[in-house]
């Protein structure tokens, strides 16, 4: 074969793509009900804009992204997420001057250059949602709602909501530097990468994905005694705290289990406050779900008026395998109604189909074939109704309906045909 798709990119073929939809409608309708509004941002930006939000310390920013210069010698990036897009969109469109509280979602293709692998893309989707214009506890809660029940709109039973504070950058320092003296005396087993980042930024020590760094870490491989780990919401400073409390007796109220990780930091540099993630076991090691937290300091960093925010994303294809590894996924995209002509009906059956596809999904042969390789073909199709036009019936004003399913068929008028099977059509396309 000559060409293929992109190492890291995949396609999705019909059959796949209904998933994909249903999950994006699932996940749409939620974000409508919560009175979530979607904002679309470009698929590029400056890879200043990344660089300054992102960190330059994170992976993301060192080595994952995808940075070109185009003809005109701009330095640009593919997006590796959308948080700093949709703040730099807010910015640029003084959207905090039209209205003190902004709440918003996006969902599309972000690129990250990592090491493929099951659940690891380089091109990847996600969807997001961001509140942005208060500090409050309550905006953090209600993130946290929403993003519970996308997922339960997904069918995922209970979740596991795993969270933490990561305080102010003031607090981030403080116990920085209490992990730097408790990963110490392994600091000299750590992979090059962990040791460079504990000289720079000792908190991306507790998120690699190295395997021997993650054993350490566990305290499997001797050394470190786990229980003993540092603990940010010790070194949390008060406002913090205080913050924190709050939003724990809001998702208490609001009945959002969840569950303290105390060494849950995020990727990305520019969160502050509230962090929270969502694991499947089921995906082996990339089993994060999606995650989110404040990032107050953010919409500053870009040169904007201090603006407080929280937001989420949620990878989806990795929320599509685990519901493809449930099993359960039911999402079949056959059409309703195949229609069967003959050679002196053909005419007919093309307005005939066309009608019938103002309310539901139908489709008719192409090629012109006999009846019998029609018949085939609609008995082939998946589609629950064969609608036969015999030259006979056509004349009387009637068609065969055939139930593919049953078995039964009868003659009915031709003109109430879409009204009667539309009410079937509807109740196979909700299953
Ligand atoms: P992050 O912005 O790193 O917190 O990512 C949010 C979510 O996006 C993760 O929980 C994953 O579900 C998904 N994600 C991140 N990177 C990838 C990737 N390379 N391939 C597929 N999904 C990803």
């Amino acid at each position: 074969m000559k060409h293929q798709a992109p190492r890291g990119t995949r396609d999705l073929l019909p059959g796949e793509v209904e998933r994909w939809q249903w999950a994006e409608d699932r996940a749409r309708g939620v974000l409508g009900r919560y009175g979530y509004r979607e904002i679309r941002t470009p698929m590029f930006e400056e890879y200043e804009l990344f660089a300054r939000t992102s960190g330059e310390s994170s992976d993301v920013v060192q080595k994952e992204m995808y940075r070109f210069k185009d003809l005109g010698d701009r330095d640009l990036a593919l997006r590796p997420e959308g948080t700093a897009g949709v703040c730099r969109a807010y910015l640029e469109h003084g959207l905090g001057g039209k209205g003190r509280i902004h709440r918003l979602w996006y969902m599309g293709a972000m690129f990250r250059y990592g090491r493929p692998q099951k659940g690891r893309y380089r091109q990847f989707s996600q969807i997001g949602a961001e509140v942005i214009g208060t500090a409050e506890p309550g905006a953090d809660v209600e993130m946290i709602a929403l993003f519970v029940d996308v997922f339960e709109a997904w069918g995922f039973g209970e979740l596991n909501v795993l969270l933490n504070s990561v305080g102010t950058p003031e607090s981030r320092r403080a116990y920085g530097d209490a992990l730097r003296g408790w990963l110490d005396p392994v600091a000299s087993r750590l992979s090059p990468d962990s040791q460079e980042r504990l000289v720079r930024n000792p908190l991306r020590v507790l998120d690699t994905k190295h395997p021997t760094d993650l054993a350490i870490l566990r305290g499997e491989e001797g050394g470190l005694e786990v229980a003993t780990m540092p603990r940010m919401l010790d070194v949390l400073d008060d406002e913090s705290r205080l913050h924190f409390d709050g939003v724990r007796r809001g998702l208490d109220a609001a009945g959002i289990r969840y569950e303290l990780d105390h060494g849950l930091v995020r990727g990305l540099d520019y969160y502050t406050r509230t962090a929270f993630e969502v694991h499947d076991r089921s995906l082996g090691a990339q089993s994060a779900l999606g995650g989110g937290g404040r990032y107050d300091g953010l919409i500053e960093a870009l040169g904007g008026p201090a603006t407080p925010g929280v937001g989420f994303s949620i990878g989806l294809d990795r929320a599509i395998l685990a519901i493809e590894e449930r099993g359960d996924a039911a999402m079949d995209s056959a059409p309703a109604v195949f229609v069967v002509s003959m050679d002196t009906t053909r005419d007919a059956a093309l307005a005939l189909v066309r009608t019938l596809r103002r309310s539901m999904p139908a489709i008719a042969d192409l090629e012109a074939r006999g009846f019998g390789a029609q018949m085939k073909a609609a008995g082939k199709s998946g589609a629950r109704f064969m609608v036969l036009l015999g030259e006979d019936e056509w004349q009387r004003g009637e068609v065969v309906v055939k139930d593919l399913a049953s078995g039964e068929q009868s003659n009915v008028p031709a003109s109430g045909l879409s009204d009667r099977l539309q009410a079937a059509a509807e109740t196979i396309h909700e299953r």
